[in-house]
């Protein structure tokens, strides 16, 4: 999970932007007609996610009864924000947040799509707004579909609002296997308090990331396993080693699965002595 900023394009911007494109001169004065609406739950969604309290917006139909969710979801959102140029530009401007266009949920996925944090068929009133569109690889897309929270501890992380990058919270366990393999799994700090723990849960769980980071694992044990039998080092020193790359991993991203795995292995004994050999 990473933390990305959150865009700077103002909300009204992005709805007018949208709304000036539609063809059909009544329909588009539906859409003005609900702007200040619109505008208000925007900033309402801005100061719940700021201290966690999404989930405390109902799930409802269309907007203030006069949108339907269709009008927003497949007219704003799919031909205006996705099928016009100044709407894609604008989705295109939100997709390029991501650092290195890494998936923020994940870690390992490149992104390819905006994700509606609150889906936009149960929160239609949010389908354009940028606080709510967050880059996402197509596994968590798709995986996540249109599931929502409905307690504060079974949110998963908001990547504009939630920072939970400062200490350690995933690690490893390396499992004697043969070929050897790596069990990823949480552990959060004792100090933290409860909602929290369970965010980070309920993000690694939901966004199946135990099994992901296993996968991607694989290829980097082989490599380092073909390393260690090509070049004999002593167990001293592959440990030295590895902890020298888990460093430079934790530096990078304190919680990635690289960090996690190079730990694993450098605190493993049995891996460091001949593990890799299995
Ligand atoms: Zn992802």
């Amino acid at each position: 999970m990473r933390v990305i900023t959150k865009p700077i394009i103002e909300p009204s911007l992005v709805y007018s932007k949208c709304l000036n494109s539609i063809a059909n001169r009544a329909k588009r004065d539906n859409f003005r007609s609900v702007k200040e609406y619109v505008k208000i739950k925007s900033e309402d969604y801005n100061a719940k996610a700021t201290i966690g309290d999404l989930y405390t917006i109902s799930i409802h139909s269309g907007v203030n009864a006069i949108l339907t969710t269709d009008d927003m979801k497949k007219v704003l959102y799919g031909q205006q924000m996705l099928g016009k140029p100044k709407g894609r530009k604008i989705y295109d401007n939100i997709m390029s947040l991501a650092p290195l266009d890494r998936c923020p949920f994940c870690g390992i996925g490149t992104v390819s799509t905006l994700d509606h944090y609150l889906p936009k068929v149960k929160f239609p009133t949010f389908s354009v707004l940028p606080y709510n569109l967050v880059p996402s690889c197509k596994d968590c897309n798709t995986g996540k579909s249109t599931s929502y929270a409905t307690t504060k501890e079974g949110q998963t992380l908001h990547p504009y609002y939630d920072d939970f990058t400062d200490e350690q919270w995933l690690f490893a366990k390396v499992l004697k296997t043969s070929p050897v393999s790596i069990k990823f799994f949480i552990n959060t700090p004792n100090n933290w308090d409860d909602i929290s723990k369970s965010r980070v849960d309920v993000h690694f769980i939901d966004y199946d990331l135990g099994k992901r980071f296993s996968i991607e694992s694989i290829n980097e044990l082989a490599k380092l396993n073909s390393s260690f039998r090509l070049f004999p080092l002593k167990k001293r020193l592959i440990k030295k080693q590895l902890n020298k790359q888990a460093l430079t991993m934790k530096k990078i991203h304190l919680n990635s699965w690289e960090s996690a795995l190079y730990q694993a292995l450098s605190e493993s004994d049995w891996y460091c002595n001949g593990g890799f050999n299995e």
